[in-house]
């Protein structure tokens, strides 16, 4: 099979990703065996294909990237019961995890410190063919597109996990930072809470897209041209833009109490003022029930995912173009 595979990682720019023939996966007893047919383009896919993404990662060299997957089965093992060759499912980034921890026992397997995760320590989507866990593939509802459905597995389960970290109630105020990928999810469930949502951004072009989705307006962070959030003015903040000035804005435009969620490994700005009581809090993905619902969600019309598609031998063009900031919401590479 065809599959865009990492040697060594490396600037987007010099073409890390080779388009390389390789022996198609077998299925284990509990595994199946996905045909692919669209796969999201995560920019946690850019950071390991460029070296600087978490310590480890990827576990190996070489890896097929990719964790947003959705295709159809084309081989089951024998243990498989509830999926049948020729079902459409998608993959997230959690591949596996323990099912025996204290998080896998909680509804917080996102948490498990032995989870498998797709693209990162076992091979991912950017493939003709991706091996799966059978019990972490999800059947794709009729009605919702290949390639509409598989931003669903990245930033759909991510958006998921923080709009509900956000505890908001109808009528609050929540700014979303950050228009990419995730955020354009983020603003659509954040609204379905009844909340009014406030998106901040620079790109006038991600301006357009956050409207477009029902945020009541969408602003210029502070200090950049145009309007901006006054201080202290919001109940809750999302933060999906990948910069330390994000957190620092998220802080200042929110009221005291407020709920700040953090989906970006980014510092937060030091001298908290406890007398405030902000709650700051991380946000990871999310547990199989909750991508079932984030499913249910955009079967049911509610979300929507905005995708530009490619072929997979655009792969490295594609991630040049998530790193310029050409990309209105999500890539989807379709092999
Ligand atoms: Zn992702
Ligand atoms: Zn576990």
């Amino acid at each position: 099979m065809k599959a865009a595979l990492l040697e060594h990682a490396g600037p987007i720019e010099d073409k890390p990703l080779q388009l390389r023939d390789v022996a198609e996966p077998t299925a284990g007893p509990s595994q199946i065996v996905i045909k692919v047919t669209a796969c999201g383009v995560c920019r946690s896919n850019l950071h390991m294909v460029e070296g600087d993404w978490l310590p480890a990662t990827p576990s190996s060299l070489p890896i097929i990237p990719g964790h947003e997957v959705v295709g159809t089965v084309s081989a089951l093992g024998s243990a498989v019961r509830h999926l049948a060759v020729g079902d459409r499912v998608g993959v997230q980034p959690i591949w596996s995890t323990c099912g025996v921890c204290e998080f896998c026992l909680s509804g917080r397997e996102q948490l498990c410190r032995t989870k498998q995760i797709t693209g990162e320590t076992l091979d991912g989507g950017y493939a003709e063919y991706m091996l799966a866990e059978s019990a972490y593939a999800y059947p794709i509802p009729a009605g919702v597109s290949d390639t509409e459905a598989a931003p669903l597995f990245c930033p759909g389960i991510t958006a998921y996990g923080s709009v509900r970290k956000a505890a908001l109630s109808p009528g609050q105020k929540v700014a979303v930072l950050g228009v990419g990928g995730v955020g354009h999810m983020v603003i659509q469930m954040a609204g379905l809470t009844g909340a009014d949502v406030y998106a901040v951004t620079r790109s006038a072009m991600h301006q357009a897209v956050a409207e477009e989705l029902g945020a009541v307006k969408s602003y210029s962070p502070k200090g950049a041209d145009g309007s901006f959030v006054p201080d202290a003015s919001l109940d809750a903040a999302i933060v999906f833009a990948p910069s330390a000035a994000s957190v620092a804005e998220a802080v200042r435009i929110t009221k005291p109490g407020a709920r700040i969620v953090l989906g970006v490994a980014e510092p937060v700005p030091g001298a908290i003022d406890i007398g405030d009581e902000k709650i700051i809090v991380g946000s990871v993905l999310g547990n199989r029930q909750q991508m079932r619902e984030v499913l249910d969600m955009a079967a049911a019309g509610k979300l929507r995912s905005i995708h530009a598609d490619f072929p997979l031998a655009e792969a490295n063009e594609v991630l040049r173009m998530l790193k310029a900031g050409e990309i209105r919401a999500r890539a989807v590479l379709v092999p």
